[in-house]
């Protein structure tokens, strides 16, 4: 079947965009069809129809031009890609069918255009590669279009799912065929795009890596490439860098290097954990506002909000460069008019990054300009501002913002207060920016007098007052002459159109006119066009100094935003130390303590310190006694422990205690200053929060095999650096295996790992712990009772809880009384036999409810034996072959079972 010449146009631009939804500009619409009209027709809810509706009709949708954001939106939302295929000429002048072509695909990881992002949220795009011969390992590259910040690393494959989770991609490149495999660690929203397995070559990734950044320059941003290597992380690179030549087609100059990206520089976070404990947004809705970010946010740019959410996925693990942060916060803190004076002038500028991305890539309109000029007009002040500051951060800040003086001066010379989105209608340029723009437009107005004094004159001469002069598209200005006057119309005028009361006409002069004004008018459109493409490419040249200046004013914006947090909510410099110790007084959950009336929160003190196991020791490193603190203390320090136990009753406290001590490492590793009276934090390497499967259970995809999964994850890789948090771990399984579990995972983190760990537990059996290991030690939630009612006063004390108050929270949800009476008769009859060591229990009860009784003998847990169906010595017995026993043997195995038993009484 042969194709009209418009659909051959179409197929070959369909042809050459791939999965991405063609949006083919036909007049003042974008048109979809086949397969891609019926898409649209669902995702974007377009009604389909049909074009050359013979015998093959062709599916088709579509929507008018200047809804094109509107719906470029929905495309990115629903999770696809659009190519937009523009006419290249004006259909007016073009001799046979129009040109078009592709001029911009668009996907959720390579967007500019501020209607389609989120200010406050980086917009991350990635690539995973992969090679069968080294299955362990992948390359990550990422970068962030409008910034142009890109970044490669390999990883283990372990490690993939996790650094997603913190780079959290819109967008993600892969392999033809290898989809499969990075979906499995996908975070939830984002787009894989599947490119082809060439594109992940070594030679094509080093090839337009060298294209871009100069064939020797790897090396000098830090990776070594040998001739026998195959670095996954460049591939990666080089993956990213060739889909966005192909997508943007535009410069993309302001990308300027590849970083490699460090992991062990930064504070190592799971995925489970940054989950889990609600970093930047909460479990339960996805919120931002109330999850750690939200509440320490109070940056006033959109820049310096993706900065710090970018410090949160990013702490730090060198001292000194944290406390490089901490001395900056720390001036502003004291030097609070100066801050708010930064604050108030930071809030008047615009978004440099992403200006500045859609100016590098062609797309700025001069709106975009003239806020950059506006930005730039800021500086100055807050240039002075900084001037004669202390702490070497904010001595740098100063330095690093470059007015660029003479970029300012232009803009501001050319361009007019109020400028429009697009540059189609002109009207953008100053008068008196450009003469030959002046002379036009003079011509315009001077051409637009000349036509009003020109309808007076006729109204006049023919006596035909109500005649007027009108415009339209298909025949330029005319005049009009109501059917009332006909007769008075002179021969020369030359009739054009009728109307039901009126008749319309041009003459020679007034062609002659029009011809001089809308050619004026066109020149003017086009020398402004001129003028703001030169504008243009002057910002575009300096890009690399506006967007340093940007980095410095995000970065300032962060630390003045961190300085009024501190102010506002009375938060204190923590004393940050390369020793792996925790010395919190009067600590408070971040959120809480902000989300709660003022004044409710009940602080907490905390200390603990981790010390080396045996053979855990890197080289020149010295072994860190468990009992090493560094408070200043007039006696020899008490001994710290490193494992905390926290018991208590349910809603008492212990998850908010466990929580608020991580989040407070966490905030002092960015370098913020945090909610206590006192802290001394020793910096952690890796932070573990897990929470225990019955606790997630809500989130609906939890299971027991997740929570030990995980918990697997922290005791293989976590070391005497790391925090680790475990609320009501072994919760997911039977009493008795979890506690058997909670146990055994008490005396590993105690005698293998030696890392600060908080382990908040309803198994009160665990408090015998405290007593054998010297490195744990109980605390518990004070509950006051009060004439037969439970008051938590959310106060950690020393020492184990001794009851579990179940009961009274189950009151206090409403659970019916009878219930609650009920249930407290159990627990009595419970807790006599326990005493007692009753052998039956009461009705009602079951088996498992009872309490087990452990020992810590040789490691090994064992249970009540008869209280358990799956026992070894029960096994034993139900499989020997008594009739294949001699006497002697039967006696002998009775003797070695009662030797067993008398092992576990
Ligand atoms: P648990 O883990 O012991 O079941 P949670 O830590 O979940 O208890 O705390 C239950 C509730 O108690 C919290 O939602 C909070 O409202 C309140 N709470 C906890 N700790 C404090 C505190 N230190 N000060 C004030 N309220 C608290």
């Amino acid at each position: 079947m042969s194709l009209s010449p418009m659909m051959q146009q179409y197929h070959d631009a369909k042809q050459a965009v791939g999965d991405a939804l063609l949006l083919f500009r036909m007049g003042d619409f974008y048109e979809l069809f086949h397969e891609d009209a019926k898409t649209a027709a669902r995702v974007l809810g377009l009604s389909l129809t049909s074009r050359d509706k013979g015998e093959n009709p062709i599916p088709m949708a579509g929507f008018p031009h200047h809804q094109l954001d509107q719906y470029l939106a929905k495309i990115i939302r629903s999770g696809h890609r659009a190519a937009i295929c523009e006419q290249l000429e004006d259909p007016k002048q073009a001799k046979g069918i129009v040109k078009r072509d592709v001029t911009r695909i668009v996907s959720s990881g390579t967007l500019t255009d501020d209607s389609l992002l989120d200010p406050r949220a980086s917009n991350y795009l990635a690539a995973v590669c992969t090679r069968p011969k080294h299955p362990d390992r992948v390359g990550v590259a990422w970068v962030e279009l409008s910034t142009g910040r890109f970044s490669a690393a390999q990883f283990s494959r372990g490690q993939l799912a996790d650094e997603l989770a913190r780079i959290a991609p819109s967008e993600c490149l892969v392999a033809e065929g290898l989809g499969e495999l990075v979906l499995a660690d996908c975070p939830e929203r984002m787009a894989i795009t599947t490119r082809p397995a060439w594109s992940f070559g070594r030679q094509a990734a080093l090839d337009v890596l060298g294209r871009q950044f100069g064939s020797h320059a790897l090396e000098g941003f830090g990776f070594t490439v040998h001739a026998e290597d195959d670095p996954l992380d460049l591939a990666a690179a080089g993956a990213i860098l060739e889909y966005l030549i192909e997508t943007q087609k535009s410069s993309l100059e302001h990308i300027e290097r590849l970083l490699p990206y460090a992991p062990e520089e930064t504070l190592q976070i799971d995925s489970a954990t940054w989950r889990s404990l609600e970093i930047t947004q909460t479990l339960r809705d996805g919120r931002r506002e109330t999850a750690l970010l939200g509440v320490i946010d109070r940056t006033v740019t959109g820049m310096g909000a993706r900065l710090l959410a970018d410090w949160l996925c990013h702490p730090l693990t060198d001292v000194a460069a944290i406390d490089a942060r901490l001395d900056a916060v720390g001036e502003l803190v004291q030097h609070t008019p100066t801050t708010t004076a930064i604050r108030q002038e930071l809030t008047g500028i615009y978004d440099l990054e992403r200006l500045l991305a859609r100016v590098t890539t062609g797309r700025a309109s001069p709106r975009d300009l003239s806020f950059v000029g506006r930005t730039l007009a800021v500086l100055p002040k807050i240039k002075a501002k900084l001037t004669g500051r202390a702490s070497p951060k904010l001595v740098d800040l100063e330095g690093r913002i470059d007015l660029c003086g003479e970029v300012r001066g232009r803009l501001e010379q050319a361009l007019v207060e109020n400028c429009p989105l697009n540059t189609r209608d002109g009207g953008f340029i100053r008068a008196g920016f450009h003469p030959p723009l002046d002379e036009l437009r003079e011509l315009m107005v001077g051409g637009k007098q000349w036509m009003a004094r020109y309808q007076a004159a006729e109204c006049e001469r023919t006596g035909i007052g109500s005649m007027k002069v009108g415009f339209n598209s298909v025949f330029g200005y005319y005049l009009e002459v109501t059917h009332t006057h006909r007769d008075k119309v002179p021969p020369e005028y030359i009739r054009k159109q009728t109307l039901k009361n009126a008749e319309r006409y041009v003459t020679p002069e007034l062609k002659e006119y029009e011809e001089k004004v809308l050619s004026a008018e066109e020149r003017a459109k086009q020398l402004e066009l001129r003028l703001f493409t030169e504008l243009r490419d002057l910002v575009a040249s300096a890009s690399k100094r506006i967007l340093s200046t940007a980095a410095a004013l995000a970065e300032l914006d962060v630390l003045t935003g961190l300085a009024d947090l501190a102010t506002s909510r009375n938060y204190i410099r923590p004393t940050v130390v390369a020793e792996p110790v925790l010395e919190i007084e009067e600590g408070r959950h971040p959120v809480l303590d902000a989300l709660e009336a003022a004044g409710t929160f009940v602080p907490n003190d905390c200390r603990c310190a981790g010390g080396a196991r045996d053979g855990e020791l890197g080289a020149g490193e010295e072994k860190v006694p468990n009992c090493q603190t560094s408070l200043p203390s007039p006696q020899p320090p008490a001994p710290s422990p490193s494992l905390l136990l926290i018991t208590g009753p349910n809603m008492a406290g212990k998850s908010t205690y466990i929580r608020q001590t991580a989040l407070l490492v966490l905030l002092a590793q960015i370098g913020s200053f945090v909610p206590a009276r006192r802290a001394i934090i020793g910096v952690a390497d890796r932070l573990f929060a897990r929470v225990g499967a019955s606790d997630e259970l809500s989130r609906g995809q939890s299971t027991f095999m997740v929570e030990m999964t995980e918990t697997a994850r922290i005791l293989n890789t976590a070391t005497h650096r790391s925090v680790v948090i475990l609320d009501e771990i072994g919760r997911g399984t039977s009493t008795y295996d979890g506690l058997s579990l909670a146990w055994s995972i008490v005396e590993y983190l105690h005698d293998r790992i030696g890392c600060r760990a908080l382990f908040a537990t309803h198994y009160h059996e665990l408090t015998d712990l405290a007593g054998e290991l010297p490195g744990v030690a109980n605390l518990n939630v004070a509950v006051e009772e009060h004439a037969g009612k439970v008051v938590f006063l959310h106060r950690i004390v020393p020492g184990a809880a001794d009851k579990s108050y179940g009961i009274h929270v189950a009151e206090l949800a409403g659970v019916p009384r009878e219930v609650n009476r009920r249930a407290a008769e159990i627990l009595a009859q419970l807790e006599a036999q326990h005493h007692g060591r009753q052998d039956h229990v009461a009705r009602g009860a079951t088996a498992s409810a009872a309490t087990p009784r452990v020992a810590r003998n040789g490691h090994a847990l064992q249970l009540t034996l008869f209280e358990q169906t799956n026992h070894p010595l029960l096994e034993e017995i139900r499989t020997v072959d008594v009739n294949q026993l001699t006497p002697m043997e039967a006696l002998m195995r009775l003797q070695a079972w009662q030797e067993k038993l008398t092992e576990s009484p």
